[in-house]
Order: C-alpha cells, then sequence, then structure tokens
C-alpha cells in the first residue's frame, strides 16, 4: 500500500484538483458554510463566527488565511504540519510558506471526489498521522483542513489525542470561517494552549528550557521582532517582573511556560481564543503595548496593576524608562501625513507610534476585527481625530488615500502599488514596518528613519510618473506587436450580462 502522506512538493495529479475546483475562495461562501454545517462542523463554524466577526471584510483579500496557521506550525521545534485541501490551495500554500523561508516540509494527504464523499479521505488522514507520530522526531502533529475537507465534514475532531506521546492536534481553518490569516494564528496558536492547559491539569508538565525563572512572568501574546522580548523584559524589571514566553511558541514546552504567567499582555488583539484559554487558566489579559511615551506608561501601569505589584515599583518603571522614549521621540521626528493599513494586527500600535512622534496621522485600517483588547488604542487614536477602520476592506483603504492624499501612504501591496500610480511615497506595512522594534525606547526611534526616508523621496515619484505617463495603462497596457483595439461595447455587454446574472440570483433566493 502506497503512503497516504506525500510531501507537498510532490504534488500528484490526483482528482483532488478537480474536486476542489470551483468551490474553493472564488466559490459561494455561503454554498460552503451551507454544506460545512450540513456535514456537522456547524460547533466549529459558530465559534469562529462569534471569535472572528465579520465586517465589511469578510473574506480574504489577500492571502490564503490558511497561510497564518501554516506558518505558526512551521515556526515550532518539533512539529509536523500536514495540509488536507484541494491540490491548488496546498500548491499556494506550501509556495508561500517555502518563500517565506520555511525550512521543513509540509505534508499533504490527496483527495478526490470518490475519498472525500466515501469518508476514505479521513481514514487516508488517520494513516498520515500515525505513519508520522514519531516521538524521537516530534512532540505535535498539527493536520489542517483546508476549505473543502472542511465544507465536507471531514472529522479531525475523531483523531486520536495522542499517538505514542506525540499531541495530534487537527484544526479546521476555511476561508468561509476564518476571515484572516492573522486569525488562522489564533485558531492553531489557541488550540495548542487549550491542549498544554489540559495537559498540566492532569498532570506534571516538562520544565521551560532554562528552567522556571524566581521573577513572576508576564506571557507575551503576538508575533513581534525578535529584539522585543529583551526590550519588553526590560521595561518590566523595575516592577521585578520577566518576560515569559512569546505565544504563538517555537516550542510545545513554551506553552506550560506561558500558562505558568502573573498576566498575559496581549500586544495584539486579535487572539480571541489565546485569550479565553489564558482566562480559563485564571490569567488576567492586558491590552495594548508600550509603545511611545503614553502607550508605555498605560502599559507599565495596567501590567503593575494586574501583578499586583507596589505602588512605588510602578513608579520607579515609569521613572527609568519614560525619560528615554520621550528622549528618543523628539531626536527622530516624523513630519508629514499619513494614512496606513495592514492585517497584522499591531496596525494601532504602529499608528500611535507614528502620532507620538509627530506624525499627522489621519486613518488607520485594519483586516482584524474590532476586540476588547484594542480599545484602548483605539479610544486613544479617534480621541486625535484619527478614523480607525475596522475589518477595513481594499477599497476603503484606497477611498481614505484618496481622501487624505498623504505624503505616505503605509499599507498592503495594492495599496501600495496603487500610491505609486498616484505618485505617493509607500511602504509595505508587513515587509517595512511591522518588521521593526516598537515597544519601548528601542521602538520610539525606529520607525523614523524609514519613514522620512520615503516622505523625502516624494520627487522621485513625481519624476517617475511623468517619465512613465500612459505607459502600462487601460486597454493597450503591455507589449503588443500591434496595439489592441478597445472595444468598450464588449464591456458594456459583458456588464449587462452581469446584472442579468445577479437579478435571477436575487429572485431565485427569493423563492
Ligand atoms: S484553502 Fe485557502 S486558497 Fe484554498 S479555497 Fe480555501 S481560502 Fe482559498
Amino acid at each position: 500500500m502506497t503512503s497516504p502522506l506525500i510531501p507537498a512538493s510532490e504534488t500528484p495529479t490526483t482528482g483532488s484538483a478537480a474536486a476542489g475546483d470551483g468551490v474553493g475562495c472564488h466559490a459561494g461562501k455561503d454554498e460552503m458554510l451551507r454544506a460545512a454545517a450540513a456535514a456537522g462542523k456547524s460547533e466549529t463554524l459558530d465559534r469562529y463566527a462569534a471569535d472572528y466577526p465579520q465586517g465589511p471584510h469578510d473574506k480574504p483579500q489577500s492571502m490564503c488565511p490558511a497561510f497564518g496557521s501554516l506558518r505558526v506550525g512551521l515556526r515550532m521545534r518539533r512539529t509536523a504540519t500536514i495540509l488536507s485541501g484541494s491540490a491548488c490551495c496546498v500548491y499556494g500554500l506550501t509556495f508561500t510558506s517555502h518563500f517565506y523561508g520555511a525550512r521543513r516540509p509540509v505534508g499533504y494527504v490527496p483527495f478526490n471526489s470518490e475519498s472525500l464523499v466515501s469518508g476514505k479521505l479521513f481514514e487516508d488522514i488517520r494513516d498520515a498521522v500515525f505513519e508520522t507520530a514519531d516521538p524521537a522526531l516530534y512532540d505535535a502533529i498539527v493536520i489542517t483542513n483546508l476549505c473543502v475537507p472542511t465544507a465536507s465534514g471531514i472529522p479531525l475532531q475523531l483523531l486520536p489525542k495522542e499517538i505514542n506521546g506525540v499531541r495530534i492536534i487537527g484544526i479546521d481553518v476555511p476561508g468561509f470561517g476564518v476571515p484572516t490569516h492573522a486569525e488562522a494564528k489564533d485558531v492553531l496558536a489557541g488550540a495548542m494552549l487549550d491542549y498544554a492547559r489540559n495537559e498540566v491539569l492532569t498532570g506534571p508538565v516538562q520544565a521551560p528550557r532554562g528552567g522556571r525563572g524566581d521573577k513572576p512572568a508576564v506571557a507575551l501574546v503576538g508575533e513581534m521582532f525578535p529584539a522585543d522580548p529583551v526590550g519588553l523584559a526590560r521595561l518590566l524589571e523595575p516592577m521585578g517582573l520577566a518576560a515569559g514566553p512569546v505565544v504563538p511558541t517555537r516550542e510545545w514546552r513554551e506553552l506550560y511556560g506561558a500558562l505558568d504567567c502573573a498576566a498575559v499582555a496581549g500586544l495584539h488583539p486579535f487572539y480571541t481564543c489565546v485569550y479565553r484559554v489564558f482566562g480559563q487558566a485564571g490569567r488576567p489579559v492586558v491590552g495594548s503595548g508600550p509603545v511611545g511615551y503614553d502607550g508605555t506608561a498605560a502599559w507599565l501601569e495596567n501590567i503593575g496593576e494586574a501583578c499586583n505589584v507596589p505602588r512605588d515599583k510602578i513608579d520607579e518603571a515609569k521613572r527609568i524608562h519614560l525619560p528615554k522614549i520621550r528622549e528618543a521621540l523628539e531626536k527622530t521626528p516624523i513630519k508629514g501625513r499619513i494614512t496606513l493599513s495592514g492585517y497584522e494586527g499591531s496596525e494601532l500600535l504602529v499608528a500611535r507610534l507614528l502620532v507620538e512622534s509627530g506624525a499627522d496621522v489621519r486613518y488607520v485600517g485594519t483586516a482584524c476585527p474590532r476586540t476588547a483588547l484594542s480599545e484602548l488604542d483605539r479610544d486613544w487614536l479617534e480621541s486625535r481625530g484619527i478614523h480607525v477602520q475596522y475589518r477595513a476592506s481594499l477599497e476603503q483603504d484606497l477611498a481614505a488615500m484618496h481622501e487624505f492624499r498623504p505624503d505616505l501612504a503605509i499599507g498592503t501591496t495594492p495599496v501600495v502599488q496603487k500610491a505609486k500610480q498616484l505618485a505617493i511615497p509607500s511602504l509595505y506595512f508587513t515587509n517595512l514596518v511591522s518588521a521593526r522594534p516598537l515597544f519601548g525606547a528601542a521602538g520610539a526611534g525606529s520607525l523614523a528613519t524609514v519613514i522620512n526616508g520615503a516622505i523625502a523621496g516624494k520627487e522621485r515619484f513625481e519624476t517617475m510618473k511623468d517619465f512613465f505617463a500612459g505607459v502600462g495603462e487601460g486597454h493597450a497596457a503591455g507589449i503588443w506587436e500591434t496595439v489592441p483595439k478597445d472595444r468598450p461595447d464588449f464591456r458594456e455587454q459583458n456588464r449587462r450580462r452581469l446584472e442579468k446574472l445577479a437579478a435571477a440570483r436575487k429572485a431565485e433566493e427569493m423563492i
């Protein structure tokens, strides 16, 4: 018998693509939801609907959400990752994860129409999990149902919870239930933390690699620049606190360390499932982060209170750190009007830092939902007249750029692309802004160079715009032997056809 588990890079051409075609992120979401509910996934989908409330941005406008959970799993030591989904989805996801430097194989259990509907796919997944569960190699195996297996009700919850000491974590991450890749990180991080909490409840667990510290620790939630946890540890030190593990963790045993905290710093507000598990473990969660002067002052105060730190120690921490932050902010001012949008979940924090650095920020868009943990930042920004848009769609981000005509647009790839066309200097949020220190004094000085440098490039953009004027625009964009003839009549015909189709669909819904 051939193994059902194959490396994704050797994806065979089975019927799986055919089975998945037409029912992916480009297909009807309602249809997928109905199918998934009928196949027994209502409970999972209801929980996702509550955890990840949807707004105008109710389906992926960027990458496949499963990329988020895939990355979380791939970054963990001794963790195997297996995907079950259409071949095209798995190809895209593995391509992207290797593009971003994953140095691990991604397992893939392929399917075709028959194995999908007959239940054989579940058996194949089960075989693959048993075959992979080698305790010498792995602490955990993460198996993910993508859109089609979720809609078909492949019951990962029926997999054994553990095989030969290797933990089995089955998650559903469908594009029609998890809106963004940020929230998909929460799905996996939350599932693992929950698993670890149950282990803690049932007996002794592994100690942290360097042993348990003697100070109460603050667990940190959110992916951040590698130097940020070090900076956070320095901020906490005068209060007699240590920085605990960062969730999503890089190793299974860190999950126990995270649960062993005095309080949780909810630096990224969208980890709803993770915060729920910390809440069940009796750990208080503090929102926002130590960004700029105001943000750091409030954060030290709130963390200190959550950890019952005496007043004089909280004041001491402020006395040590706040002047340094003020000095860094004054030394590296940012001048210019900025609109900012992204899907990392740290947009509001970055906007606060920009404002404290002197920038005239007008609009902050985030693909993430509004949650209780972002309220402090939202209040702070809105009280300064800044528009905060949760679940921001690309259209809203672009409209803000058109309305405010910023000196710099910080955004996602399509926003940056549009800004360039308009000769507005722009920066990618993910690659150039969120990949910098953000917290404490290090964060206060980190953004100015790149932001001011980009704003100063305005003239260059104008020159380029003049130089390329008319190139790559309209129906004749591209390189041709003979310039194509514009056919507005065809476009009009198609528009009328689409309108008719939409009207017919609407009429069917009303019957
Ligand atoms: S798994 Fe991702 S890429 Fe595939 S159909 Fe779903 S949302 Fe789209």
